[in-house]
């Protein structure tokens, strides 16, 4: 697969046909022992797959290894390049390892005190990774396979009490828990050996056929086509790009069910990045406090364009709230029933009602646990594509957002631990939303730049002084730091703390952009920089509208989706179809 940059593999994986499911498992568990058996034969050899990447995987397991159960050489190709690729990335998380192993210390460790057990300094740790990733000058990718492997040998310490020597002593042979088998060793889809697969584009179907073991453990070819109804955002992909060589997969829900899926890869172009030059206005994202997102638009003269849209979820983390509780009531349930059952003797005959009960409860968990990941992404592909889209409305073709190494609290839902979950939830979305909007920036050809959030939502957006942030706009005898409302003492400005990060973090956006115009190379500025310059409100296209100073209680007209916190009539996102259907419409 090429990773190049000018395409980008997008992947849709599709549930095959129940006729086909129990030939292809067993396919699966096939291939999942000739994998596992080869990764540990080649374990020790795992830094040559780090030193040499050119050609194909499977040729260089090939330079060590044959298949250890022979089922065909296209069916061994398949497996290797399976194992290839996870060696290599395995290779380069121990690279990433070598770097981080003289910084890992004690310091790292937060020692177990009386109200606390033992923990790990995320503060230090962060440090010590932006530090060496300054002097790698790598992107944020990597800051992240960074930050895994250190935490992995933070788990490692808690464990043995000291930090692992080499890497392989800290990861264990990543042995595959699941199936998987990627077809890319094989000839391709018309002359395959281990896999043949049509495409029909008119009739919606694909038509797929495989190699496999039978139950008496032959291995032959299935006599008919899978016929595998293609979804419909697939079938709009195939016209613009190339259909890779599939993957076939398995999955395995809680309640022990299997089955396999195939994954179809499609390569499409990116879009061409506009030139520096071409670049004129800058759409600044902040993640919000209240809300999820707040954008504004600034051109390069640091003028704001339009008014700012604030991506509200309303009741959203409510909702996921309850479903965790629900989830929770299940686990409950399900742990209370297995110590029943477990009490009863062996052959006592209330245990198979018990059984009955228990894999009820595990489905139940299963689907609630499904709904909840279906809503989070569902959001994530709402907030990225109305982040494109205020993009090509505003005619902004840089994307400046916050990164995504420091994230604030949001301070709802209920109780301590009601609160946290929805910290991490916060913290799961708004990692998929950055995942969706980096490869939808590449296909609608939009420019996306990272800033340091440092000091964004308390410094003023129009002189550029150090500003404090108050409850509200009328109760400023107290500075609060999460505060909503943010008041310059210097000019006097003020706003909803949101709508001022936001345009802080599109002044950050538009610095970057001057220094590229000019220089041709940047460096990402921080926002007490001279480089970055205030901005002011010409309230181009609109009517300024702005906000009476009081505080605001959730507008009468929140109900579907976003509500404005301080300017009424900023944009609005409403529909009379029912949320559910909404999502996915804009998904
Ligand atoms: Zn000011």
């Amino acid at each position: 697969m090429r990773y190049s940059g000018t395409h980008q593999p997008l992947t849709y994986d599709v549930r095959l046909p129940d006729s086909a499911q129990a030939d292809a498992l067993r396919l699966l568990d096939a291939s999942r022992e000739v994998v596992n058996q080869t990764l540990t034969k080649l374990w020790p050899y795992l830094d040559e797959f780090g030193s040499e990447r050119a050609g194909p995987a499977w040729k260089q397991v090939g330079k060590y290894i044959g298949s250890p159960l022979p089922h065909g050489d296209r069916q061994w190709r398949c497996e290797s390049e399976v194992v290839g690729r996870l060696l290599r990335q395995q290779a380069e998380r121990k690279k990433a390892f070598l770097l981080v192993a003289p910084l890992l210390s004690d310091g790292f460790i937060r020692p177990k005190t009386e109200k606390r057990p033992a923990g790990k300094n995320r503060p230090a740790i962060k440090e010590a990774i932006t530090a060496l990733q300054k002097s790698l000058d790598e992107d944020e990718t990597s800051f992240v396979t960074l930050q895994n492997v250190v935490e992995q040998a933070c788990n490692y310490f808690f464990q043995q009490d000291r930090f692992p020597s080499d890497y392989e002593e800290l990861q264990p042979v990543p042995l595959l828990k699941v199936g998987m088998l990627t077809y890319a060793g094989d000839d391709g889809r018309e002359k395959g050996q281990a896999y043949r697969l049509a495409m029909d584009v008119d009739a919606g179907v694909a038509r797929f056929r495989f190699r496999y073991p039978d139950e008496a453990g032959v291995w032959r070819w299935r006599t008919v086509d899978t016929i595998i109804p293609l979804p419909d955002c697939l079938k709009e992909r195939l016209l613009h790009g190339e259909l890779m060589a599939p993957t076939l997969r398995e999955e395995r829900r809680a309640d022990g069910e299997r089955f396999a899926v195939l994954d179809f890869i499609i390569e499409v172009e990116k879009e061409a990045l506009p030139a520096w030059e071409q670049v004129e206005r800058v759409l600044g994202a902040d993640w919000g406090v209240h809300s999820l997102l707040t954008v504004t638009a600034v051109d390069e003269h640091a003028h704001q364009v339009g008014r700012p849209f604030f991506l509200d979820t309303g009741s959203f983390d409510g909702k996921q709230a309850r479903t965790r509780r629900q989830i929770d009531e299940l686990k409950k349930k399900v742990a209370r029933y297995e110590q029943e059952r477990d009490a009863l003797p062996i052959d006592h005959p209330k245990r198979a009602w018990y059984q009955e009960r228990l894999t009820l409860y595990r489905r139940e968990v299963e689907r609630c646990w499904r709904k909840y990941e279906q809503r989070n992404r569902a959001l994530a592909h709402l907030a990225s594509n109305v982040l494109l889209l205020l993009a090509r409305v505003h005619g902004c073709t840089l994307l400046s957002m916050e990164s995504l190494k420091t994230l604030k609290t949001t301070g709802r839902g209920r109780g301590v631990r009601g609160r946290w979950r929805n910290y991490c939830n916060n913290a799961t979305i708004r990692g998929e939303i950055w995942r969706l909007l980096r490869y939808k920036c590449h296909l609608v050809g939009l420019r996306f730049q990272t800033c340091p959030p440092r000091g964004t939502s308390h410094t003023c957006p129009q002189c550029g002084k150090p500003a404090k942030t108050y409850r509200a706009p009328d109760q400023r005898g107290e500075a609060v730091k999460w505060g909503r409302w943010m008041w310059c003492e210097a000019c006097g400005f003020n706003g909803d703390r949101d709508y001022c990060a936001s345009l802080n973090i599109a002044r950050l956006g538009v610095a970057y952009l001057i220094q590229m115009k000019h220089a041709g190379k940047a460096r990402p500025c921080s926002i007490t920089d001279l480089r970055v310059k205030p901005v002011s409100y010409t309230g181009a296209g609109a009517v300024l509208l702005l906000p009476p100073p009081r505080p605001h209680a959730r507008p009468p007209r929140a109900g579907k989706m976003c509500y404005y916190p301080g300017w009424y009539g900023s944009a609005f996102l409403q529909s009379s179809q029912p949320r559910a259907v909404f999502l996915r419409l804009c998904g």
